[in-house]
């Protein structure tokens, strides 16, 4: 049984968040999102507290296959505490989402206070992800988060530009507009729905 023991208070803002792992290269993302009741004059218990999410594969998700984000627990004054008996019944365990919660709060709360768009603790970096700034989706791979701009999209403007998608590699300049769009724009942290 894996156990932890906290030792201080953490302040986790709401938003989405990509952790990527130093050990294995690999990401995943999660989204912190505020709860609110749909009737205000029964709040429920979960009114107001925040939710904890992980985006996994469709396949992955055995408890509700229509919804690729999986909510396995919820933020308290010091951990994200894992929902026992819905992660049980997820392929990955409880096990496996306990740990993940140990190193989610940790760089959550680090990044939450800070002013950085990523930060690196321990080898393991967190990014807020930010809107792809050519179709408004959300950007959830790290280097796609860090140019601001899907793959698809990327491929699309350069074809436009008239560079060919073969040379399309992270090494040619971006486009000035992207440039500048990166810079304008704002990372949204609040009002996210689950
Ligand atoms: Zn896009």
């Amino acid at each position: 049984m894996f156990t932890y023991t906290p030792n201080s208070t953490i302040t986790i803002k709401d938003g989405v968040y990509t952790i990527l792992s130093g050990k294995t290269g690999n990401h995943k993302t999660f989204k912190v999102a505020t709860h609110v009741s749909s009737n205000p004059e029964k709040p429920s218990y979960w009114n107001n507290k925040q939710i904890v999410s992980i985006r996994i594969a469709k396949e992955d998700n055995n408890v509700d296959n229509t919804d690729c984000w999986f909510a396995f627990g919820h933020v308290t004054k010091t951990e994200i505490c894992v929902w026992r008996k819905r992660t049980n019944e997820n392929r990955f365990g409880i096990e496996f989402f306990e740990r993940l919660a140990v190193v989610a709060a940790k760089l959550m709360n680090a990044i939450s206070a800070s002013n950085s768009q990523e930060i690196t603790i321990n080898g393991n970096t967190i990014l807020f992800a930010v809107d792809c700034m050519a179709c408004g989706e959300t950007l959830y791979n790290p280097e796609s988060i860090r140019k601001g701009i899907g793959p698809v999209c990327e491929k699309k403007a350069r074809a436009g530009k008239g560079i060919t998608t073969s040379s399309a590699t992270s090494t040619i300049a971006q486009p000035d507009q992207y440039v500048s769009a990166k810079l304008n724009r704002s990372v949204k942290l609040d009002g996210i729905s689950i």
